[in-house]
């Protein structure tokens, strides 16, 4: 007799529901945090001649050398830190709990917060301890050393700014964090572009701290490079776990090219915050719509009945993500990535129209 899937996977994956990807169809695409602005099409068109004369019948770089080195112009890595590679940041975020997964390891992070940082802990057989945030959505600094000195984590997740709410936590707070700390704490910085705070400077003061940053919100969703930056002992250790080649061909050529053009990037993430002003704007004025504060590329608001406007919203084209249900604290909270302003123009109107008359 063979055995049943229920049998052989280990009941945490069981129970487990897979990552939701809701399909978009043809509808304006506001749930994912994506960059709306493509790149110059000259740019494209280099990109074009470069990928026409890869060497796709060879195994990528490992090392992935001249991608680090852009890298580091790039992004101000401070010297003496190493970065590690990831095929997205998602990916970093699991090498790293695999690395620390002993029997009976906790990771902590706050609620809500990113899913994927409670997945991976269960994907990498770690126990998970989640603390709730305040009403606001700001840090729970005390409740967060009760349950450091509960749980003595492995490791520590927080993402700066949050996501699903958007804002920076009090760096402050952090420091305190990262001084009652047993094991290591994670910055994730995927919003770094769109926020005018970073932890980065702080890596050599603290020897527990990793800074986490990726090239998807920034406009490189689809090529998948998320990296980490830190000491040189954690991360020679964190290298043992990456798969040789978990960074393509076709990944590396094309980053390093767009990383040459960076100024193209952040001159997007600036118009993209320039949109989020206007929108935020426009959302406070709407009757029946609490807008919270945000440094990220999306923004978070509650109505009443969020998931009757969510779905008004659908059936008027325009897709977001509905947060009501997943956490308490979110309840009829909805998330809309900030777009170009004609997307954001009609996000506004099917919002009005879905609120006044939630479904046609
Ligand atoms: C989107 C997101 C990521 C994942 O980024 P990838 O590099 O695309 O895997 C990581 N952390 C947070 C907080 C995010 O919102």
């Amino acid at each position: 007799m063979s055995a049943t899937p229920d049998q052989i996977i280990r009941p945490e994956i069981l129970s487990l529901s897979a990552y939701h990807v809701q399909p978009a169809n043809r509808m304006v695409k506001l749930d994912a945090m994506e960059n709306p602005f493509n790149l110059p099409q000259s740019l494209r068109n280099e990109i074009a001649q470069l990928t026409a004369e890869a060497p796709l019948n060879r195994y990528p770089d490992a090392s992935a050398s001249h991608l680090k080195d852009r890298l580091r112009e790039a992004l101000d890595i401070p010297p003496g830190m190493d970065i590690l590679l990831g095929n997205g940041s998602d990916e970093i975020i699991q090498i790293i709990a695999l690395a620390v997964a002993k029997p009976g390891a906790v990771l902590l992070s706050v609620e809500p917060a990113f899913v994927m940082f409670r997945m991976i802990a269960t994907f990498a057989g770690m126990s998970y301890a989640g603390v709730p945030l305040k009403d606001d959505f700001t840090l729970d600094l005390d409740e967060m050393l009760d349950a450091i000195s509960q749980h003595q984590p492995a490791l520590i997740f927080l993402a700066y700014p949050n996501n699903p709410t958007g804002n920076l936590f009090d760096d402050a707070s952090i420091l305190q964090i990262l001084d009652a700390a047993p094991g290591l704490v994670v910055i994730d910085e995927a919003y770094h572009a769109f926020a005018d705070a970073s932890l980065i400077d702080r890596l050599a003061q603290y020897p527990n701290l990793l800074l986490m940053r990726t090239l998807s919100k920034l406009g490189l969703a689809g090529l998948r490079l998320g990296l980490l930056i830190g000491r040189p002992e954690w991360l020679t250790q964190l290298e043992k776990l990456r798969l040789p080649y978990n960074v393509g061909v076709a990944t590396q050529l094309i980053a390093e090219k767009v990383l040459q053009h960076i100024d193209i990037l952040l001159q997007q993430a600036s118009s993209i915050k320039a949109e989020r002003a206007v929108l935020v704007r426009a959302l406070q004025a709407m009757v029946g719509v609490e807008v919270f504060p945000t440094d990220a590329n999306f923004i978070l608001i509650r109505t009443a009945d969020a998931g009757q406007v969510f779905q008004g919203l659908k059936q008027r084209g325009v897709l977001i993500k509905n947060l009501d249900g997943s956490h308490p604290l979110l309840k009829n909270c909805l998330r809309v990535t900030v777009g170009t302003s004609d997307e954001n123009m009609q996000f506004l109107a099917a919002l009005q129209a879905s609120i006044k008359q939630p479904i046609n």
